[in-house]
């Protein structure tokens, strides 16, 4: 069963990304009537999305609403196919990054530079989206699905796009990247850092922003709900710095990538396996958010900070 029911009108979708449960999540809204998704997941995912979809109950044709926490394409990837089969559906997306949803040129120029030849495998098609099917979101704004309320707040840090989506009368945040990734079953929280916005500061102010908020469960993406908030975004904002600080003085030195990434890999790894006793658990999280790309993430960082007090 690819769908999980999480309460009255909310499901958990399985994406099945690369074949593998647990990693790329989208959520089911229903209420009074509307349906809505948090999160699409990419386009090589589009056909478990349709028959999670199916699965659920619900026709495609009766999806109102699509909220991308930001553009990335392991969130919003599919919208463009989506949309041009189902031409009811809006996108809600923040202004920062509704223009690359509607020319994406750059944003896949852009993640070619990561993946490369990887591309097409793992993320499949990127289609444009119309412009008439773009909602932009600006900062506090709600947003109904039936009688349901959420409201947005922008969360930049992992990226200068990311929002998260707040339900205040079932106290829950759909929390996208923000609140980084941890695999249902474990604890271990990893922080995402793709290149190139990785900001440090700003994400450790949008991580408070989620804590003032004070949900009863993040909803994450990368995958599933947790309800040990304070915990779950201690780790998340502790483990952005610790890595920061493992990987800022191997820059110092002039260590090389491949150096770096072997390093982090070493460390990641056993903090992994030290908090979950389960070698199965690497895999999962490398999917989610692969450590090169991690690396690339703080090595941009830090080249644009100390050109910026250069
Ligand atoms: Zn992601």
């Amino acid at each position: 069963m690819a769908v999980r029911r999480l309460d009255g009108g909310l499901s958990l979708i399985d994406l099945n990304f690369q074949g593998r449960p647990g990693v790329i999540g989208a959520y089911l809204l229903e209420d009074a009537g509307e349906h809505a998704l948090v999160e699409i997941g990419p386009g090589s995912t589009l056909d478990a999305l349709l028959n999670g979809l199916e699965e659920a109950g619900v026709a495609p044709e009766d999806i109102s609403k699509i909220l991308v926490t930001h553009i990335h394409l392991d969130h919003a990837g599919a919208a463009g196919s989506f949309i041009r089969r189902f031409p009811q559906a809006q996108l809600y997306v923040h202004e920062n990054g509704a223009p690359h949803m509607v020319n994406p040129e750059k944003l896949l120029a852009s993640a070619t530079r990561i993946y490369g030849d990887m591309m097409g495998p793992l993320w499949g098609e990127f289609l444009p989206v119309p412009e008439e099917n773009v909602h932009v979101i600006s900062d506090e704004e709600t947003i109904t699905v039936g009688n349901r309320t959420l409201t947005e707040y922008y969360t930049p840090g992992h990226a200068w796009h990311h929002v998260v989506y707040h339900d205040a009368e079932r106290e829950q945040v759909f929390t996208g990247d923000a609140a980084a990734v941890r695999l249902q079953g474990y604890g271990y929280v990893r922080p995402p850092t793709p290149p190139p916005d990785l900001d440090l500061e700003a994400w450790g102010e949008s991580i408070e922003r989620i804590r003032h908020l004070q949900p009863a469960s993040l909803n994450l993406t990368h995958f599933g709900p947790f309800t040990d908030v304070d915990r779950h975004l201690q780790e998340a904002s502790g483990r952005l710095l610790a890595w920061a600080d493992v990987i800022r003085p191997a820059v110092e030195i002039g260590q090389d990538r491949p150096a770096i990434v072997d390093n982090l890999t070493l460390r990641g790894d056993a903090e992994i396996l030290q908090e979950s006793r389960d070698a199965g658990a690497i895999l999962g999280y490398e999917l989610a958010t692969p450590y090169g790309m991690t690396v690339d993430g703080y090595l941009r960082y830090f080249r644009k900070r100390s050109q910026a007090s250069a």
